[in-house]
């Protein structure tokens, strides 16, 4: 492998959209799916730890950082290619470039995911979605690799997406490439959609503090953001990690949070949710690392 793409301790702050996390051992960006498996094949034979990741959007990372491998799939295996009304795109393409190439192909149905700052590869393990649509709305089939190293084509109703999850999230496989089926649509009417959701999202999220999206799930028959506001939280605040503002729904990072300042928000935010509706938050941001005694 490339010694560029191959880094010993290297630090996760740089990344994850939180800007936060310490180092991990060994931080790998595979070129293509044989890279990957012969990096699976070594971590199986040594019994190392490993674990995969996009563009870090979804991830708080302990301040210790991780003790193993990081494979993260990336802008090395970002290629996108259209045809008819399929777009077939390797796991590491960006939902905000996919949503582009679709837009220009007038190819209407991804309009939801063009702001979200993940990778196909993430957005399809987490079925991410938004304003109405989701991932599975519009995913036909995969390739992954599941934990063996073994390659599979799975079709979109064998991969239970369901909020915020799917059998490739639960089985842990690895997303190679998807091909999405989109509906012809007019160009202009889809970029003036695209425009009017970065307006929403632009009013009501707090972009402009590193975070990683909305930090829980939407509980049934609530809204997170809104039983965080009812429960007095807004601008709670440890250390540096603070409940948004903007957007209760959100814990973003004013300057030098610790991944230990975000977990005492969650951890309270979720004690004082409990005490005051018995509604339970389960976080939608993924954890990596030890979370022992902090989460
Ligand atoms: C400002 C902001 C706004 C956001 N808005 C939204 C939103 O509207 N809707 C929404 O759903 N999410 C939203 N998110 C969260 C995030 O962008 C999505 O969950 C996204 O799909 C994560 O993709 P990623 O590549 O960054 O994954 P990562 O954060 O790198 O990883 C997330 C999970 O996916 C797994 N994963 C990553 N790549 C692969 C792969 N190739 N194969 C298998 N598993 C993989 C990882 O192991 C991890 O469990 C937002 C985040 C931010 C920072």
């Amino acid at each position: 492998m490339d010694s560029q793409r191959v880094s010993v301790r290297e630090p996760m702050h740089k990344h994850t959209t939180f800007r936060i996390g310490g180092p991990v051992d060994v931080f790998l960006q595979p070129a293509d799916a044989g890279e990957l498996q012969k990096i699976m094949e070594i971590c199986h034979q040594e019994q190392v730890p490993w674990s995969i990741m996009g563009n870090g959007s979804n991830l708080l990372v302990s301040d210790e950082g991780f003790r193993g491998v990081v494979i993260q799939i990336y802008r090395n295996m970002a290629q996108i290619a259209t045809e008819g009304c399929r777009i077939t795109a390797q796991a590491g393409a960006s939902l905000i470039s996919l949503s582009k190439r679709a837009m220009e192909a007038s190819l209407s149905g991804l309009a939801f995911a063009s702001g979200i700052p993940g990778t196909l590869g993430g957005a399809v393990a987490m079925n991410a979605g938004a304003y109405g649509g989701e991932m599975k709305d519009v995913l036909e089939e995969v390739r992954v690799l599941d934990r063996f190293g073994q390659l599979l084509t799975l079709r979109a109703d064998q991969l239970e997406m369901d909020y915020r999850t799917s059998v490739i999230k639960e089985k842990g496989h690895i997303v190679l490439e998807a091909v999405l089926k989109l509906q012809p649509g007019d160009r202009d009417a889809i970029r003036e959609t695209m425009q009017d959701l970065a307006q929403k999202r632009a009013g009501k999220q707090p972009l402009e503090y590193p975070s990683a999206g909305s930090t829980f799930k939407r509980p049934k028959g609530h809204f997170a953001g809104k039983l965080i506001m009812d429960a007095g939280l807004r601008g709670y605040r440890v250390g540096d990690a603070q409940v948004s503002e903007k957007h209760c729904g959100f814990v973003v990072n004013c300057g030098h949070a610790t991944a230990a300042d975000v977990a005492a928000v969650m951890r309270h935010v979720q004690e004082e949710v409990w005490d005051r509706f018995q509604v339970r938050l389960e976080p939608e941001v993924r954890f990596l690392g030890d979370f022992t005694g902090v989460y």
